[in-house]
């Protein structure tokens, strides 16, 4: 029998969330195709534009999906439920998801207002097996928020996400560990983390269609198609993810630091110096789904006297770009000692997820045109570097004429 106490992580979605609200709250939503969606803070009049951010399972079945525009939709489902998103009570519902699935464990993560990953270890002498919590909260939510929830329970994250895909919707799903290969193989690539559409694409060329083929694939072969991802994609198709559950305090805050081994005065090196220290600290962001607000330049001299300076900005970020201009910002209000830096460091705090405020941005779509493009030249930069190596790209346009 499997040793039940390894199945300790439990991931939770709530089905359709924002449409099974309304449908809760409106009699006359219920089994309809509904469609939450179009511009935040419009009324029916701007239902017109913008995208879908939830579609009922009624209104799946014409094919809409989250991120379609609505226009789009309309024509799959003239006969649909159109209606506008109402932020604040998502999030009040969403509150109240949390504070039941806190009952159980301080050990949650949240991927987005709706998602979330628990880890049980040590709790079942309190509350009983991974799988009596499942069922407890699934219970739970629908008996306090009138809400479903699927829950997917396995030895790791990835696994027990996969778990809730397969049950989705209303569904409970557990991958115990002598499964994980009968479960895992036969699904297609896109199920692992980290093949997106591109890749997909580029594996079923070489007729690489099932996990299995990736699991079983020598790793030289896949370094060749994957390049740096070969071998985290390799583990995941093996069912093997080591990632802990992370609760959104543990970082606080992400920096990097560079000690000179002599010091330096010149201006020039040392704004080069914080263009690395940018591009590394936006990348862990990114790969790890965190924003920030703040960001803080540190910088000691040669006497050991060490300064901090600050920034808050109004919007929150993970871009080298931005991290960059705001620090080179702040050393030209630092006024250089005799004798030269010894020590520069960036960090970037007062953090977010990531993934939370990604399903916010659906609902603001239009104003962030501009930040997007931005975000979408930062993202294909990441792909170059997982590809070549932190070093492959230096942005050049950054350094040419920095404002001092
Ligand atoms: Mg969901």
């Amino acid at each position: 029998m499997d040793n039940i106490n390894r199945l300790s992580i439990i991931h939770l979605d709530l089905d359709a969330f924002f449409a099974s609200v309304e449908q809760r709250d409106n009699p006359a939503y219920r089994d309809k195709p509904l469609i939450v969606g179009g511009i935040s803070g419009g009324g029916v009049s701007n239902l017109n534009r913008g995208v879908v951010c939830t579609a009922s399972y009624e209104a799946r079945k014409y094919g809409i999906r989250a991120g379609m525009p609505i226009w789009e939709a309309r024509q799959k489902c003239p006969r649909g439920i159109f209606v506008p998103t109402q932020m604040n009570k998502y999030l009040k519902e969403s509150r109240k998801f949390f504070q039941v699935c806190s009952t159980y464990t301080p050990l949650i993560e949240p991927l987005s207002v709706d998602e979330l990953f628990l880890d049980v270890s040590g709790c079942e002498s309190l509350f009983g097996s991974s799988e009596i919590i499942g069922r407890k909260i699934k219970e739970r939510v629908y008996q306090e928020l009138g809400l479903k929830v699927s829950v997917g329970i396995a030895e790791n994250k990835f696994l027990a996400k996969i778990a809730t895909n397969l049950g989705k919707p209303d569904g409970f799903y557990i991958i115990p560990s002598k499964d994980i290969q009968k479960i895992l193989y036969p699904l297609p690539i896109s199920a692992l983390w980290g093949i997106g559409k591109k890749t997909e694409e580029l594996l079923n060329k070489s007729g690489i269609y099932r996990v299995e083929q990736l699991a079983r694939m020598p790793d030289s072969i896949l370094e060749n198609l994957l390049g740096k991802n070969a071998k985290k994609i390799k583990l995941l198709a093996q069912g093997i993810d080591e990632n802990p559950v992370t609760p959104p305090s543990t970082a606080k805050s992400i920096g990097k630091e560079t000690t000179f081994s002599t010091n330096i005065t010149e201006k020039e090196i040392l704004v080069k110096e914080l263009l690395k220290l940018s591009q590394q600290v936006g990348y862990v962001a990114r790969r790890k789904s965190y924003k920030g607000r703040t960001i803080t330049l540190k910088i000691r001299f040669q006497n050991f006297t060490t300064f901090n300076r600050s920034k808050t900005l109004e919007n929150p970020t993970n871009l080298d770009d931005i991290i960059f201009k705001t620090v080179v910002e702040l050393l030209g209000k630092v006024r250089c000692k005799k004798g030269g830096v010894r020590l520069l460091g960036i960090k970037l705090s007062n953090l977010a997820s990531g993934n939370e405020r990604k399903q916010l941005k659906l609902l603001r779509e239009e104003e962030d045109k501009k930040g997007d493009k931005l975000e979408q030249l930062t993202q294909s930069l990441d792909k170059i570097r997982e590809k070549f190596g932190t070093k492959a790209v230096t942005r050049a346009s950054l350094l040419s004429n920095p404002k001092r």
